[in-house]
Parts: C-alpha cells; structure tokens; sequence
C-alpha cells in the first residue's frame, strides 16, 4: 500500500522509471463475475450531471464519476438554484468518485511537480471541499487516457490507482459531431461543456435532438461490440448518454451483466 510513499521519500536518489513501473494501471477487470462498472467524466454541465446521477440512482444503479476539478469548485462556490452541495447529494445516492484532474488538459508534457501542484492538489482541494476532508478518490482518470510516467509517478506517490477503460461509449465523439452540425458551432460548444449553464442546450443553440439520439444509437451499437464481464465503460456527462439511460439498462439486464461501483468491481479481479 505505502511502498510508493517510502521510495518516494528518497527523492534524490530513486530511479523515477522503475518507481513509475509500480503504478496500477486498470483498463478491465478480468473476471467471470457477469459485473461491469459505468463511468461517467467531466460533468462540466450540472443540469446533465443531475439527471444522469438522478435517473440511475432511481433504477437502483450506482455510478463511479470523474468530475474535472474545476466542475466540482464551479458547483462548490458558484452553484445554480437547485443544485447547491449536488456532489455530497450524488455520493448519499450511492455514486463513488474519481479524479479527472483539474484544468482537463493534455498532460503528455507534465513534469511531476506540475502535476501535483496544477492538477491533482487542486482537485483533492475542490473535492475534500464538496465531499468531506476525509474524501481520497477512487483512482485517477487522465483527460483523454494520457498516460506518461510522470503520472505513474503520482499514482505510486499519492497511492491512487489509474483508471482507464474498455469500452468507449463515444459519446463525446458523437456530441462534438453533433456540434459541428449546429449553425453556431462554437456557442452550441459554450453551452454543452459550460458548468454555468442550467438549461436544456436544445433551448439554447440549436435544435440537436435528432443528433442526440443518433448518437444513442452510437452508444448502443459500441455496446454490443465491446460489452464483456469485467467491462469498464466510459461515458461523459452528456446528453446523448442521458437519452441512453433506459436502452443501456435494458441492455444489461438482457445480457445479463449487473453494474457496480469500480470499487466492487475490483474485488472480484
Ligand atoms: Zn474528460
């Protein structure tokens, strides 16, 4: 558990590749239990962030998010009407929480130190804020799957595992797509990914809905081709994967598949 801590302390002296090689690095959790963990990331819209944690926790289905950091200080000091203290109301549903870092950038060229003092520090702050100073999450999740070994490194040193996954949803992929058929592309853009919209982006923009379930269908069909037990799936807080909701539990309770929190799923690797 410490190990990472005490080779850390020698700083001067550790070899930083052979400390990075200790990081676990979790894609899949390889089990014959029919459990799969959903994933949500950024939650950079409170109104999504809602619906989405709200629809699942009615069906009985917890979640594992990775907020950005900045998301969850947006909500912290600056929340809207409605979704005041929204993190520790998602965690007393039963959803558990991650780390996506702070700013959402691409981290390939970050130093140790950068990543300590620009990411991670600031979104334990934000979050230990919203979530309780005994808050430490549940693993570490780079914007985009980035992995270097500086990031190992701050895996090892903080004793927090990396969390990738096996099943992209794509709905991210298909949202952007979305946008790029809107005729304001960049405000559509704006009000998506803004944590400081609360409306419906349909009432904003653009009309996006025949996108939007297009892009259902998008999740649906990655569903059926990469869907195995131990599957960690990824999705965002988007609406495209809150239209899903109800095609995505059909679909597991017709495969036969229970999702959990990633933290059971672990214990059945
Ligand atoms: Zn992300």
């Amino acid at each position: 558990m410490g190990g990472g801590l005490s080779t850390f302390a020698h700083s001067g002296d550790y070899d930083y590749s052979s400390t990075a090689s200790q990081a676990r690095v979790i894609r899949h959790v390889y089990t014959n239990a029919r459990k799969v963990c959903l994933s949500f990331d950024d939650m950079w819209s409170e109104y999504y962030t809602w619906k989405i944690a709200r629809d699942f926790h009615r069906l009985n289905i917890p979640l594992t998010i990775f907020p950005i950091g900045r998301a969850v200080d947006n909500n912290n000091a600056r929340p809207h009407q409605g979704y005041e203290n929204m993190y520790a109301r998602l965690r007393d549903m039963g959803h558990e929480f991650g780390c996506h870092l702070y700013t959402h950038r691409d981290i390939k060229e970050f130093s140790l130190q950068q990543l300590i003092d620009e990411e991670l520090e600031p979104s334990l702050k934000v979050m230990r804020r919203a979530l309780g100073a005994n808050f430490k999450p549940i693993g570490i999740r780079p914007p985009y799957g980035v992995l270097t070994d500086a990031l190992k490194e701050l895996s090892v040193k903080y004793d927090i595992p990396l969390i990738l996954w096996g099943l992209d949803s794509q709905d991210s992929i298909c949202t952007s797509k979305c946008q790029d058929n809107c005729p304001d592309a960049s405000v559509a853009t704006d009000v998506i990914y803004s944590s400081l919209w609360d409306g419906d982006p349909d009432d904003a923009a653009c009309v996006r809905s025949t996108c939007d379930e297009r892009c259902a269908d998008t999740i649906m069909k990655n569903y059926e081709s990469y869907m195995r037990p131990g599957t960690i799936i990824l999705h965002h807080g988007l609406k495209a994967s809150h239209l899903a909701i109800r095609r995505i539990v059909a679909f597991l309770r017709d495969w036969n598949l229970q999702p959990v929190r990633l933290t059971e799923l672990l214990t059945h690797g």
